[in-house]
């Protein structure tokens, strides 16, 4: 019994929880070291005798507690002890009464385990927890803020939204209304100007009587300044058509040396009047190309008559042609370059933007480029600006390329070897293809095959006449579109000169008109335009 006593001692002294043993009244009689280490005592004579009741921040609650295991025998819960340096903590407390045999209480026993940890993380939690609740609090109003401000914009932005949808429709009913103005007032322009040409190139022919030579001068200016306002005028309907996705080219296999040759020659007169000088430099051979010869002509036209604007007296305005491939497609490139005041580096590309130009300047549209630019794309061309051009220190290069195609075919119907004999050579030189017939019936059926874009007839063939051939070509509706030539040994009958040029087939005298002839042929898909010196021609 003794040993059994003793063993329960050891266990009960040496338990981590603090055990300690009170008479019914709270006076301690036993306090185990765990119980000392709690309450910070070295040893258990600091407690004992002493009033348990003492032990806690609130002695009037363990006589309660006490009373409480005195009459259910066992109670649990948690009080707050305080140390003897004044700190307290928290313990969870076990009060189990022990009777004897009448049932009377001996004595008490308490167990403390320290719940203070336990009880600050739980604090600690709730802190937190209380913290969390308030962040979601302010992240949930500042989300209903976000939201109902994210709401406002929405309907912001839908009001704007439908604003600018109105001001848009608004817009391109202007932008319709403004291209149909700008093509009326476009054609009512070039109605009178069209008749005003044909009415001084009428005076300057002759048509009603001669003409001395100064009067000529002043029509020639006339002519000049009508030419040069149809072409602002072109430029502006062409930039409507560009903007309302508008412009048709109506394409031709063209000779394109010819066409810039001839739109040169067209501005020699202004290169005059500056005075500088203005030079084609081009070999005969031509490249053909695919495209609206009237367009394209404007086109060079602007270009030129850009360099010549901007170049000051005594400079120079070259042209130049030269075959070039680029990216594996044969092409050709038309550079003109002038000395001029060339164009400052920051303004190189936006003077192919519509109305663009640089600084103060007397005449122009500032559309010119822009449209040039449009035009070329849409014929699959290029076009580069450079200032100054390579190898100058002052001036422009403006190149245009375009896509070559093949040659246009000629065909020479002639009995007479001596036509061929000077045609061929004469047109091959200049890149064309050229097959000679001189069998009449044979070249009408070869006609057929398509492969020819304009015909030379010589009057003199054994199985058919020369007109009678041309007559044919203009009667048969698949053919009638061919340019015809009709070369004479002498002048026609006047009847039969007038049903010729009825037809609109030009007539070529044998001994002295070839060379007229070939740059009848190259003018034949070129739009028809006479020149001042043709017209001043006696
Ligand atoms: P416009 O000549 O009618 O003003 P363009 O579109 O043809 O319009 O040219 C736009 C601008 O580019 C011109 O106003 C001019 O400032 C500049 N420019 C064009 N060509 C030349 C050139 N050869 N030399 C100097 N400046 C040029």
């Amino acid at each position: 019994m003794e040993e059994q006593l003793r063993i329960e001692h050891n266990a009960v002294q040496n338990a981590g929880s603090g055990i300690a043993i009170t008479d019914p009244d709270g006076i301690i009689s036993y306090a185990n070291p765990a119980m000392c280490v709690l309450w910070g005592r070295e040893t258990e004579d600091g407690v004992r005798s002493t009033s348990i009741q003492d032990l806690f921040c609130e002695p009037a609650a363990v006589t309660d507690v006490i009373g409480r295991a005195a009459s259910s025998r066992n109670w649990n819960g948690e009080l707050k002890a305080c140390r003897q340096d004044g700190n307290s903590f928290y313990v969870f407390t076990s009060a189990t009464s022990c009777v004897d045999e009448d049932d009377t209480v001996t004595h008490i026993v308490f167990s403390f385990v320290d719940t203070t940890r336990r009880r600050l993380d739980e604090e600690a939690l709730r802190l937190y927890q209380d913290h969390l609740e308030d962040l979601i609090h302010e992240r949930t109003t500042e989300l209903e803020r976000i939201n109902n401000d994210l709401k406002r914009e929405i309907a912001e932005r839908l009001r704007i939204e439908t604003d600018l949808r109105d001001a848009i429709q608004k817009l391109r009913e202007h932008d319709q209304a403004k291209n149909m103005f700008v093509s009326n007032v476009s054609h009512e322009l070039r109605t009178p100007l069209t008749a005003l040409i044909h009415a001084i190139e009428s005076l300057m022919r002759g048509v009603a009587g001669a003409v001395p030579d100064p009067v000529v001068s002043y029509l020639s200016m006339m002519l000049e300044d009508c030419w040069r306002l149809d072409r602002t005028v072109c430029d502006i309907l062409d930039l409507s058509r560009i903007e309302a996705g508008r412009l048709e080219l109506n394409t031709a296999n063209i000779p394109i040396r010819r066409m810039v040759e001839r739109t040169v020659e067209s501005l020699r007169m202004e290169a005059e009047g500056v005075p500088l000088t203005l030079e084609m430099i081009a070999g005969v051979h031509n490249g053909f190309v695919d495209c609206d010869a009237a367009k394209m002509e404007r086109v060079v036209i602007n270009i030129v008559n850009n360099a010549i604007k901007f170049t000051p007296p005594g400079g120079t305005v070259r042209v130049g042609i030269e075959q070039q491939g680029r990216s594996g497609v044969e092409g050709v490139c038309c550079r003109i370059t002038d000395s001029g005041i060339g164009i400052p580096a920051e303004y190189i590309n936006r003077v192919t933007e519509r109305f663009f130009r640089v600084g103060e300047q007397v005449g122009g549209t500032g559309l010119g480029l822009a449209i040039a630019k449009e035009i070329i794309e849409r014929h699959q061309g290029q076009l580069d600006i450079t200032s100054p051009p390579p190898g100058a220190d002052k001036g422009t290069q403006v190149t245009i390329w375009l896509p070559t195609t093949t040659p246009q075919r000629v065909m020479i119907v002639a009995y007479d070897r001596g036509v061929p004999h000077v045609l061929e050579p004469a047109f091959l030189k200049q890149g064309y293809l050229v097959s000679s017939y001189p069998n009449a019936q044979h070249a009408l059926q070869v006609l057929h095959d398509g492969h020819h874009h304009i015909v030379i007839v010589d009057s003199t063939i054994p199985d058919m006449d020369g007109s009678e051939i041309v007559m044919h070509i203009k009667a048969d509706p698949i053919l009638r579109r061919l340019p015809v030539f009709l070369l004479a040994e002498d002048k026609p009958a006047p009847a039969r000169s007038s049903i010729l040029s009825s037809f609109g087939i030009p007539v070529f005298l044998k001994v002295d008109g070839m060379p007229d002839l070939i740059d009848a042929v190259e003018d034949a898909f070129l739009p028809q335009r006479i020149g001042i010196q043709e017209l001043h021609a006696p």
